[in-house]
């Protein structure tokens, strides 16, 4: 069983720590909840146990289901993860399928506006400059990675985003938007790391509307313990 020896990284929503296989890492999820940039900052109770067992069973899913190599490697704990170590492509993937948050106010247009087909986008991953949108040429111009690793991101995030939108269309939850990060072992294979959660997509009920992720916190609509525990009910039933 892996141990954590020592913590490599704390980030916004969970701890890195080193273990005793250096090609491996354990990822440890916090209840930590951020918005705007760190300018907002609470706590979800109980989000850390959530988010760690639906990135999980959802990563698993992928891998079976629909051929994306993952970081995954196993869940240690409820809140710990034993993932592959990679350098992660400092690049946050966004998939779109109907208008919401920042497109809705680039384009003017009402949240919930469908879109005809999938909008990818990327924003170069850097905190202090607030993770600016980039494309293509950018990615390419300073080198954040090959023109083959991009060409596999932009085709692994569509079939993710297909998978996904079928699989939680049979839960009555519409898969709005979501955020992927990419990451690179050291044999140079491309795997889906971060995570798969609702700090990460925008879920909403599909006749309700109501939304069930982050968004009730950043938006302080209230009760977002009780989102998140929601779609955990919907994907693993009433037992927990
Ligand atoms: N997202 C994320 N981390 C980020 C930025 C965005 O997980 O740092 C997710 C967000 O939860 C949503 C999608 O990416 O599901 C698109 O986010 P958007 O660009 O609309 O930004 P936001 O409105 O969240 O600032």
């Amino acid at each position: 069983m892996a141990t954590k020896l020592r913590q490599l990284y704390e980030g916004k929503a969970k701890k890195v720590f080193e273990c005793e296989d250096p090609t491996m890492c354990i990822v440890s999820y916090k209840d930590d909840a951020t918005a705007f940039n760190g300018l907002k900052k609470g706590t979800i109770r109980g989000k850390g146990v959530i988010n760690n067992r639906l990135t999980n069973y959802l990563m698993q899913k992928l891998e079976k289901e629909a051929g994306i190599p993952t970081h995954f490697v196993q869940e240690l704990s409820d809140t710990d993860t034993l993932v592959r170590k990679v350098d992660i492509v400092p690049l946050e993937v966004i998939v779109r399928n109907v208008v919401a948050g920042s497109l809705s106010k680039r384009v003017g247009k009402e949240e919930g506006t469908s879109l005809l087909c999938p909008v990818l986008e990327f924003s170069y991953k850097d905190d202090e400059l607030g993770d600016p949108m980039v494309n293509d040429y950018h990615i390419r111009a300073m080198g954040w990675c090959s023109d083959e690793t991009l060409e596999k991101i932009k085709e692994y995030a569509l079939r993710i985003n297909d998978y996904l939108v079928s699989y939680f269309k049979t839960l009555g939850i519409d898969l709005i938007d979501f955020k992927l990060e990419f990451g690179i072992t050291a044999d140079g294979t491309l795997v889906l790391a971060d995570e798969i959660s609702p700090d990460t997509c925008r879920f909403w009920d599909s006749t309700t509307h109501e939304k069930l992720d982050k968004d009730r916190f950043r938006r302080d609509l209230g009760d977002a313990e009780g989102a998140y525990r929601e779609v955990l009910r919907r994907v693993f039933g009433d037992n927990n």
